[in-house]
């Protein structure tokens, strides 16, 4: 079935955002506010990775702190209001038919005239069953989480840049902060292997975790050190093993993605993908922040090149 989003508003140029994080709405807000027809995907779970994530205080504009949901609902109310759809369904595939985009979902195709990439990317996880721990002691962003620490015992997972950025930042608040990585050596920068030196994270190389312990919240770790097995007592697990951009489906749409799978952007509008009409942000594109304040200021940056290209077509 070929569907024509808001056909009634054929005149209006129609703008598709795929994906429903704070980049997406942001974008949303904008696209739908400068009278762009705009349709959300926002997939079958709607609002990204902060619908996982309990308190939030470092998100500008909530001095008393937020939860991750209600900031979430409260970006979808403002996405729509100037009259953005939502469409609960997942994109398959995107390919550029002359100057119109058709994207294609499980049980609908869709026509636009520019599209917005803003799926983000989801933290890689151990596999051992931790999600049933997230916001009860289980954290992948110690930016956002270290402050809940202060005084408590922690456990950091990873031996890349973003694993010992979250351990010297935990390192400010917790009384014990340790650094599990897996190989001999750590693959982190060289830089950011000296701040280590400055700290006091103890790291076991040649270390994993085979178990979490705890009713309501983590309680135990079960690490394997070095082949030794041993139960330690901690408040905090925090994965830091990589991030996994959700970009599989841009297969054979032509934009470029980079080595480790994120979208490339650049040239004449700074957030304008390989293909002239579709654009991207938040942490579909940045590995290095991964911040909602971020991100949503990334989805209005894309929006606004959006409006622009749609206007000098
Ligand atoms: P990386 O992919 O660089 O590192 C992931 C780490 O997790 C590796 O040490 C890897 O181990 C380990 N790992 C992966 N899977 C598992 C697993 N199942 N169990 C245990 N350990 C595992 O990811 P990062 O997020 O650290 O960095 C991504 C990119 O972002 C990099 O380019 C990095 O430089 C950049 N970045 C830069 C920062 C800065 O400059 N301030 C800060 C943060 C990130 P192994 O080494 O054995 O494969």
């Amino acid at each position: 079935m070929l569907a024509y989003v808001g056909s009634e508003s054929n005149m209006k140029n129609k703008v598709a955002i795929i994906g429903s994080g704070p980049a997406g709405y942001s974008a949303a807000l904008y696209t739908s506010r400068a009278d762009l027809k705009t349709t959300i995907f926002a997939g079958q779970e709607p609002g990204g990775q902060l619908m996982k994530t309990t308190e939030i205080e470092n998100f500008p504009g909530t001095p008393k702190g937020t939860t991750g949901p209600q900031l979430m609902m409260a970006m979808q109310d403002q996405a729509t209001r100037f009259g953005g759809e939502l469409v609960f369904e997942s994109v398959e595939n995107i390919v550029k038919n002359g100057v119109i985009f058709t994207i294609k979902t499980e049980s609908n195709t869709y026509n636009f005239d520019a599209v917005i990439l803003a799926m983000g990317a989801s933290p890689r996880m151990l596999g051992i069953g931790e999600e049933k721990y997230w916001g009860k002691g289980l954290s992948t962003c110690a930016v956002c989480d270290a402050a809940f620490y202060r005084d408590k015992i922690t456990y950091v997972v990873g031996g890349g840049d973003s694993a010992i950025e979250d351990a010297v930042a935990l390192s400010k608040f917790a009384k014990e902060v340790t650094l599990i990585v897996r190989g001999e050596v750590l693959r982190a920068s060289k830089p950011m292997q000296k701040r280590l030196l400055d700290s006091k994270v103890v790291v076991r190389y040649q270390a994993s975790i085979k178990d979490i312990l705890g009713e309501s919240k983590i309680e135990k770790l079960v690490l394997d050190v070095g082949g030794v097995e041993k139960t330690v007592f901690t408040d905090g697990l925090f994965l830091a093993i990589g991030h996994v951009p959700a970009t599989k489906f841009l297969a054979d749409s032509g934009v470029e993605l980079d080595e480790l799978g994120y979208v490339k952007t650049g040239g004449e509008y700074p957030t304008m993908t390989a293909v002239p009409g579709i654009f991207a942000g938040g942490d579909c594109v940045d590995h290095r922040y991964r911040q909602a304040a971020v991100a949503a200021g990334s989805g209005v940056m894309t929006a606004l090149d959006c409006e622009k290209w749609l206007e000098n077509k």
